[in-house]
């Protein structure tokens, strides 16, 4: 395989999307050069990753770490076939990701009023106008991007609480009636637990069917990977993941970082679960962040103790 592509036709059972160079880097002090960030995605690549949230159209004052959002879309776009995905917190920012290429959009639904004002300054309903001009943009651009709606604290808010099940379940029907393409499940805060995460992707796909995609998990309360086993039980075949661990929302205080990629693929090979990942080489593309970030904290299981003698891949 040529370093920096991605395996076309790969088999796989599940997808695994990494976040890391999104949800990762929002939250860390320092600053990740553009250069690094390139090789960090094309060494993710290479390990196989199907899909990468390679960064986010917010105004660079107010997130200067993703300030080169468009410069490494075209980067990540060269990479086999990797699927290239973005956030946009508004139709603005999802035209700035149209232009640039990116092949999918997620725009941050917030379940809990209170995080979607702090987070996007804008109601869970606003943000459905913005879905909604989004989509006709999308309908009106030559890429046609895919359009996800990412229901953050869909399992819990650290403002608010409890989270209705019946309101996640409202705002995916009106994601999808704005035009969204999919809908994810976001714990934004890490609070779920795996029964009420089977509880509410069931009410979800009763009303939207194949439309709710993926989840979105943090490891807040060490429930990350069990969370993501009632997922995939549940019938869901899309997980974000960050390597290393990193991440957080700066709107969900004492939220910790996402599920670990590297340990989210050793728990699916090892019950023979093909992710078409090769853990070996996550191991050099979390070098770069490791080398890059020599003070932050970074997780993991996998990387901590290495994989059991006996392991093969499923
Ligand atoms: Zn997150």
């Amino acid at each position: 395989m040529i370093p920096g592509t991605s395996v076309a036709g790969m088999i796989r059972d599940v997808e695994i999307c990494e976040v890391g160079p999104r949800d990762g880097l929002q939250m860390l002090k320092g600053i990740m050069l553009t250069e690094k960030k390139k090789a960090w995605i094309s060494a993710l690549a290479a390990a196989g990753l199907p899909e990468i949230e390679v960064g986010s159209f917010v105004p660079p004052k107010l997130l200067p770490q993703m300030a080169d959002a468009a410069e490494i879309v075209a980067h990540s776009r060269t990479l086999g076939s990797l699927k290239v995905a973005v956030l946009a917190p508004n139709a603005k920012g999802a035209i700035r990701a149209i232009e640039a290429g990116a092949h999918k959009i997620t725009m941050p639904l917030s379940v809990s009023r209170s995080h979607s004002l702090a987070n996007v300054r804008k109601t869970p309903d606003e943000m459905i106008g913005e879905i909604r001009e989004s989509a006709r943009l999308r309908g009106e651009s030559p890429s046609r991007p895919i359009i996800e709606a990412g229901l953050s604290t869909a399992f819990g808010c650290t403002i608010e609480g409890s989270v209705a099940g019946s309101e996640v379940v409202r705002l995916a029907v009106a994601a999808i009636e704005a035009g969204a393409d999919e809908v994810g499940l976001a714990d934004t805060t890490g609070m779920a637990n795996p029964q009420q995460i089977k509880r509410v992707i069931a009410d979800v796909r009763r009303e939207i069917g194949d439309r709710l995609t993926g989840v979105h998990l943090h490891n807040t309360y060490g429930l990350g990977l069990a969370n993501a086993l009632a997922a995939y039980d549940a019938g869901i075949r899309t997980f974000d993941s960050s390597q290393a661990g990193l991440g957080g929302c700066p709107y969900a205080p004492g939220a910790s970082g996402n599920v670990v990629t590297e340990d989210l693929v050793y728990m699916f090979e090892s019950m023979g679960v093909r992710t078409g990942i090769d853990i070996g080489k996550l191991a050099e593309a979390r070098r770069i962040v490791t080398e890059a970030f020599p003070d932050e904290p970074v997780y993991g299981h996998v990387p901590a103790v290495g994989l059991p003698k006996y392991f093969s891949p499923a």
